[in-house]
């Protein structure tokens, strides 16, 4: 594990880091690599949500106009390696929005979010809450796939978010639940840790905002099950509750 000066080698540090990683999403310690690096990325996050919810005017009339106008983006260095642009899936008018992280590789060669392993994962939960996949909405945020499957650097965030806070705006949704740590961490800008977002509603721009574990991280850990089953269980009765309301007029 270690090498002839005591340090550690590269495959263990690797190990490590992907250990922390999921440790991390499923909300069991904070690993804080670097605070001032975080801070100042909240706080450009911050600006940024600012920006396109107070001033930007609206610039499209649909999601289809919305992505044939972003589809060829080169704005960051994801757009020269991915194989496709993998925009977001469902229906256009959804009222509850399922927010993942970025495009893995299934993703990145289909053009559509959540279609490897963890999609399949999402679409059993989706179906043990009655949603079917083209009745809610399905994005992520980032739209070109990191390479190796590593987390969105704070800059691609940065770069990509305002893409999704336009689909968010055409779609308005009436909830919006994030897939895991990176998702949550990113719209809610906080560094607060998963297990600590979850189970209480947020509030995402007046939209209500639930968080729950990523699909990926429930494929390793399974016992995180029971609790991704009862957020997605808050959400759906949260869900009930406004249709009801609804219904009544
Ligand atoms: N993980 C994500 O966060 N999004 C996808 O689309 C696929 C896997």
């Amino acid at each position: 594990m270690t090498n002839w000066n005591g340090k550690l080698d590269s495959k263990s540090l690797m190990l490590i880091k992907r250990a922390a990683k999921c440790q991390v999403e499923m909300g069991l310690g904070e690993i804080v690599i670097n605070q001032s690096h975080i801070s100042g990325h909240r706080k450009r996050l911050a600006e940024l949500n600012r920006m396109v919810s107070q001033s930007q005017p609206h610039l499209f009339n649909n999601l289809s106009e919305h992505r044939e106008a972003i589809c060829n983006c080169q704005n960051c260095p994801l757009g020269a390696t991915r194989t496709n642009f993998v925009y977001g899936v469902g229906n256009p008018d959804a009222d509850v929005m399922f927010i993942g992280e970025a495009p893995g590789r299934d993703e990145d060669l289909k053009g559509e979010p959540f279609v490897g392993r963890a999609g399949q994962l999402l679409d059993k939960i989706l179906a043990a809450i009655n949603f079917k996949r083209g009745e809610i909405y399905i994005a992520n945020i980032l739209k070109c796939r990191p390479p190796n499957n590593r987390d969105p650097l704070p800059s691609e965030m940065e770069t990509c978010l305002p893409y999704l806070l336009e689909q968010i705006r055409m779609i308005k949704p009436k909830i919006i639940c994030a897939l895991g740590r990176i998702s949550a961490q990113a719209l809610l800008q906080t560094t607060t840790p998963l297990g600590k977002l979850r189970k209480q509603w947020h509030d995402f721009h007046g939209i209500p905002f639930i968080v729950t574990y990523h699909p990926a991280a429930l494929l390793r850990f399974q016992q995180y099950k029971k609790d991704t089953w009862e957020d997605v269980q808050m959400l759906r009765s949260r869900y009930d509750e406004m249709m009801a309301e609804k219904a009544r007029g």
